[in-house]
Formats: C-alpha cells, structure tokens, sequence
C-alpha cells in the first residue's frame, strides 16, 4: 500500500505514529493526511517549517541510504 502524499498546507502538524513501514518509523501529518518515513526522497516540515520532532532525528542519525537500517530502534515489523 502506497505512503499517501498530500500537498502540505498551513495546518500541517507532524506526529510521530507507533506504525511502522517497511521496518521504519511512520509519521503521518494530521494536517493534510501525508504519511512519510525517512527513507522518501522529501522531508516533511511544520506549517511554520520547522523540523517536526523526530524526524531530523531520523534523518541525522541514520542519514540518506539507509546506512544505519539496522538501528531501527523501537520500530520492528510484527507478524509473521
Ligand atoms: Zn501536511
């Protein structure tokens, strides 16, 4: 299932999620409905363009290319 993405507007107002995608940590904008994780070649900012909490977070420590996948921390793929 596609990350939906969705033109950011004023109200935008990311939100780490406790899902994950593909092993990452998700986050979802309760603005305009936006999904993302680090791996996506676009960043997603504040409505004031601040750097929602945790996501430079994720993009400073594991940097581009996934270096790091194996950190993924707290997010793991459930099931089987
Ligand atoms: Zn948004």
């Amino acid at each position: 299932m596609p990350l939906t993405v969705s033109p950011c507007q004023t109200l935008c107002d990311w939100r780490r999620t406790r899902a994950c995608r593909e092993g990452l940590p998700l986050f979802a904008c309760t603005g305009c409905g936006s999904q993302w994780v680090r791996t996506q070649p676009w960043s997603p900012r504040q409505a004031d363009g601040s750097w929602p909490d945790g996501v430079r977070e994720e993009l400073l420590s594991h940097g581009p290319g996934g270096a790091a996948a194996g950190n993924a921390g707290s997010c793991r793929t459930t099931g089987s």
